[in-house]
């Protein structure tokens, strides 16, 4: 595979960084990941808008404009042949002469780099079957809105998950679900509303999320963006998952008890079947 580090498309095995870069000393950096369908990717505008936001958020300048950051997604799509994946890219502030917490001074050039990997999310076995979740504090910063690489808490979210044998951690605040280790949480409430938390600082805006949202409110679904607990996702008739590496994912489990019959629920199958033909229709 083909990587893209800092205007040169290189193996993988050879792409590098410099020990100084702040992405690695700091985890000073924004990253993003779009789905490819197709060869085509996907929802990847929200991609790049929240992109830009996230950088604005931390005083971090894009080395390209966004139209051209597109060009080099389709073109590592392209010379790696993906057809059904991910790209990866991330943003960082660069290789400083040592390492000073403080921006480096002058013009250091941030670091951009990206590369692929194959993934076939349409026919992933989990979508069928469902995942079952646990669920750990979230021990988060408080400016999650931004989509840092400073990744350290889901990591350690996501290997007790591994380990507990479970696809996802959900992390609780205040006694509330805020969002996935990886994805935005959602439930269907009895009465057959959509229920997911309100973008704020306490979660990343879910570019899935977003979509599937305005899906199914122009369908006609009910939607109440709030908070739930986890009492009332165990309550609920179904619950879901959504990311762009998974789009939307039933949740059958919580902490080991079933969420409605356990199965995945038919208003998580219809949502993804909605978001696939989205997905579809719009990729670029
Ligand atoms: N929440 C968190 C913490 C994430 O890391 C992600 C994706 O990686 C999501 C939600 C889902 O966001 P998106 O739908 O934009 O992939």
């Amino acid at each position: 595979p083909i990587a893209y580090v800092n205007g040169s498309f290189v193996p993988l095995s050879d792409a590098k960084i410099s020990v100084l870069d702040r992405g690695f000393l700091f985890a000073d950096g924004i990253y993003e990941v779009s789905a490819v369908l197709d060869g085509k990717l996907v929802d990847n505008a929200s991609h790049l808008a929240r992109l830009e936001r996230s950088v604005g958020e931390i005083k971090l300048r894009l080395p390209e404009t966004v139209e051209r950051i597109t060009e080099i997604q389709q073109e590592l799509i392209a010379r790696n042949k993906v057809e059904n994946g991910l790209v990866y890219l991330q943003v960082t502030r660069g290789a400083d002469k040592g390492r000073d917490f403080a921006f480096p001074k002058g013009d250091v050039k941030s670091s951009l780099v990206m590369f692929t990997s194959e993934k076939d999310i349409i026919n992933a076995a989990s979508a069928k079957t469902g995942i079952n979740v646990i669920t750990v504090p979230d021990i988060r910063w408080e400016r999650r809105d931004i989509k840092s690489v400073a990744l350290l808490a889901q990591v350690l979210a996501k290997q007790a998950a591994a380990e507990a044998g479970a696809g996802e951690a959900w992390m609780l605040e205040d006694g509330y679900v805020t969002e996935g280790g990886s994805s935005s949480a959602f439930i269907l409430t009895q009465d057959d509303v959509i229920v997911t938390r309100k973008n704020s600082n306490a979660i990343l805006p879910g570019c899935t999320r977003k979509a599937v949202v305005a899906l199914a409110e122009e369908r006609q679904l009910r939607v109440e963006e709030r908070s739930f607990t986890v009492a009332e996702a165990l309550a609920a008739k179904e619950a879901f998952a959504t990311s762009a590496s998974l789009f939307v994912q039933p949740v059958v489990a919580i902490d080991g008890k079933k969420v409605g019959d356990g199965k995945p629920g038919p208003m998580a199958m219809r949502l993804r079947e909605i978001y696939v033909e989205f997905a579809k229709a719009t990729a670029v």
